[in-house]
């Protein structure tokens, strides 16, 4: 059996083999550490069921979601890519490579064929960073049936999508992701572990999809009225809050209502007090 292809020497020679340098517009770092591509894998919670993988590259990761998983559909959108991928994962035979935009796949057919096949469909990748954000809303927005996500990104995004409440991250996003997913980092990885070596570190987060999404009353009023709460973070929640409706009294009496202290700032609250608030807001609107 060959060496794992995130060794640096067998990445080298792929490189080599297909006379391929990478293409940083299409954000293009690849893992040359076995150890690190080997832990993603193995906390994605893959094992006997089918993973979607986002961007191969030349099959790292690929090749350590093969060795767990029942089934791997992986999405690649550089057209050298393929034949590289033919090459270099021919041992596995339950790998299928897509050649496609991720944004442009219909993501829950695909998740509705993978789940004829297996229990569950769990999503592994090492994100481009230059699309990390649409990638992600995409599978959020999708409703997809998708367990357990476990993505590769910047370090910087991704501490904020985890952030916990009353810390300096904690910020729109954070409510947003925390309120359909469970979020932890799994693994912080320096930038020396790419080829070629990218600006910045970057970590690896995985989001559980909830069993039940906490009940709100309207969705899109609950995601304006966080975003409307963190719009300047250093202001307090009613100078943000009054930009967004801007009858004093009205948001004055929400809060109230609410329980909300308006001199506090939106980084203090945690989702349920943002839920509370959009279901005091969505009561008081259909009363005026
Ligand atoms: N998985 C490999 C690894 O870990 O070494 C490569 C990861 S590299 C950071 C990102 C990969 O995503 C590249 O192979 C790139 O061509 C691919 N990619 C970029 N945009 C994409 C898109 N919209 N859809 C699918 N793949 C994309």
């Amino acid at each position: 059996m060959n060496k794992p292809i995130a060794t640096s020497l067998r990445t080298k020679e792929i490189l080599e083999r297909f006379h391929l340098y990478a293409r940083k517009s299409l954000g293009q770092n690849f893992i040359t550490d076995p150890s690190v591509v080997r832990r993603i894998a193995e906390s994605s919670r893959c094992q006997g069921q089918a993973v979607i993988e986002i961007g191969p590259g030349i099959g790292a990761l690929t090749e350590q979601l093969a060795l767990l998983a029942k089934k791997v559909v992986a999405f690649e959108i550089d057209d050298r890519l393929p034949e590289v991928l033919a090459w270099s994962l021919q041992e596995y035979s339950n790998v299928e490579i897509r050649h496609q935009d991720f944004l442009k796949a219909d993501l829950p057919e695909v998740v509705a064929d993978l789940k004829q096949e297996a229990e569950q469909v769990v999503l592994c990748a090492n994100l481009p960073y230059y699309i990390t954000t649409p990638l992600l809303f995409k599978i959020f927005e999708s409703e997809a049936e998708i367990s357990v996500i476990t993505v590769m990104m910047q370090k910087e995004v991704g501490d904020r999508m985890a952030a916990r409440v009353s810390t300096k991250d904690y910020n729109a996003l954070s409510v947003l992701v925390q309120y359909g997913y469970e979020v932890k980092t799994i693994m912080k990885v320096p930038r020396t572990v790419f080829n070629p070596k990218p600006n910045v570190d970057s970590s690896v987060v995985q989001f559980v999809k909830r069993k039940q999404k906490p009940a709100v009353l309207d969705e899109q009023l609950f995601f304006e009225i966080v975003k409307a709460c963190f719009k300047q973070r250093r202001k307090t929640i009613y100078n943000n809050l009054r930009e967004y409706l801007p009858n004093q009294q009205e948001v004055q009496r929400i809060l109230q209502e609410a329980g909300i202290d308006p001199t506090e700032r939106a980084e203090n609250l945690e989702l349920e007090t943002f839920i509370r608030l959009s279901e005091v807001w969505y009561e008081r609107k259909s009363v005026c």
